[in-house]
């Protein structure tokens, strides 16, 4: 009797959890709309049900982050600096006054090719309207571009424009931003196995599983689904700049959206690289410099840091990799 009672327990047991299972699954949604781009969130969720609200929060951080950042927003708090930084301090919060600090060191770090001041001139520029500065409006704007034009103090928590005419835009390195607090906010809820992605910018926390998390790297002359290679990749960052993105040609010549900060024109000695490195803001910063100052000197920058590797398609289309990549190539292929 004694026996069969606890029998019944253990199958009433097994009942209830047949009845409300939590359901472990990978998760992904994708999102269009926020900065302009794509967003992916892929997750593994012990338990289901919390898989959704958790993207939630990540897309509600990223439009957060694109309210306060967007230059196409006029009430956006870098608008207003856009408009006011000239006239003398002004207070910001404490989240922009850290990117910028941020973008300022990526500028030293880059001999001036990553610069957020390249806006002075590049807001002439709509590549979806196919517009672009004549040479006189470059000249005549080109003095403002600068990131020592913008003036940070971190006791008051203050951004000044040394002059008139200086602009910032944080599209160089906002999306990497965002998809580092999206992670974050993952990692705040528990998850340890995901992946996020704003555009070309994309990290990952965890692996699949014993496996690494192969991410393409897009052909930068064929279609989204060609791939030059795949890497596999595990806690990494990475980011990809194209040429490719937005463009479009006139005379033969190509006008897209990486600018050189000492022309004022489009910045086009390579056709894409692609940072791997420990943090998005990081490899996003960091994946403009290459079509500014050129293949060999850019790579000299990123292999001179120990947390940075780097793929980039020359304009003859020959792929050169940084050192802690080269070694993995030379491996016999795994049995
Ligand atoms: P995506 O916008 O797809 O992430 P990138 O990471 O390549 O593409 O960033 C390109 C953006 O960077 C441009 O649209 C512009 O907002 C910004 N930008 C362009 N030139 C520079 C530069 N020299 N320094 C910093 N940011 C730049
Ligand atoms: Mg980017």
């Amino acid at each position: 009797m004694k026996l069969q009672k606890l029998r019944s327990i253990a199958y009433l047991a097994a009942f209830a959890c047949l009845a409300a299972p939590a359901q472990a699954d990978w998760v992904r949604r994708v999102t269009d709309g926020i900065m302009g781009t794509r967003i992916t969130v892929e997750l593994w969720a012990d338990d289901e049900t919390k898989a959704d609200p958790a993207i939630d929060a990540v897309l509600e951080e990223m439009r957060h982050i694109d309210d306060s950042m967007s230059t196409y927003k006029p009430t956006s708090e870098v608008s207003l600096v856009n408009a006011k930084a000239a006239d003398g301090p002004m207070r910001i919060s404490k989240e922009l006054f850290d990117l910028l600090t941020t973008a300022k060191e990526y500028s030293v770090i880059t001999d001036g090719a990553f610069d957020i001041t390249y806006a002075s001139v590049g807001y002439m520029y709509d590549f979806r309207k196919h517009i672009h500065p004549d040479e006189a409006q470059i000249d005549k704007a080109l003095p403002a571009v600068n990131f020592r034009h913008v003036l940070l103090d971190p006791k008051n928590q203050t951004v000044q424009y040394s002059q008139k005419g200086v602009r910032i835009d944080l599209g160089g390195i906002a999306k990497g931003y965002s998809v580092d607090r999206g992670i974050e906010v993952l990692q705040a809820r528990g998850f340890t196995r995901a992946y996020v992605s704003a555009g070309g910018d994309s990290r990952i926390i965890g692996d699949r599983f014993g496996k690494p998390w192969m991410v393409g790297i897009r052909d930068p002359r064929k279609g989204e689904g060609e791939v030059i290679t795949r890497i596999p990749l595990t806690d990494a960052a990475m980011s990809t700049s194209g040429d490719y993105e937005r463009f479009f040609e006139e005379k033969g010549v190509r006008y897209h959206h990486i600018i050189d900060p000492r022309t004022g024109h489009s910045a086009s000695k390579v056709r894409s690289a692609t940072i791997i490195g420990p943090s998005a803001t990081r490899t996003d910063g960091l994946s403009k410099t290459a079509f500014v100052l050129g293949p060999e000197k850019a790579m000299e920058i990123y292999n001179r840091m120990d947390d940075i590797d780097a793929i980039i398609v020359k304009l003859d289309g020959t792929v050169i990799y940084s050192k802690g990549i080269e070694p993995a190539r030379k491996l016999p292929p795994a049995k």
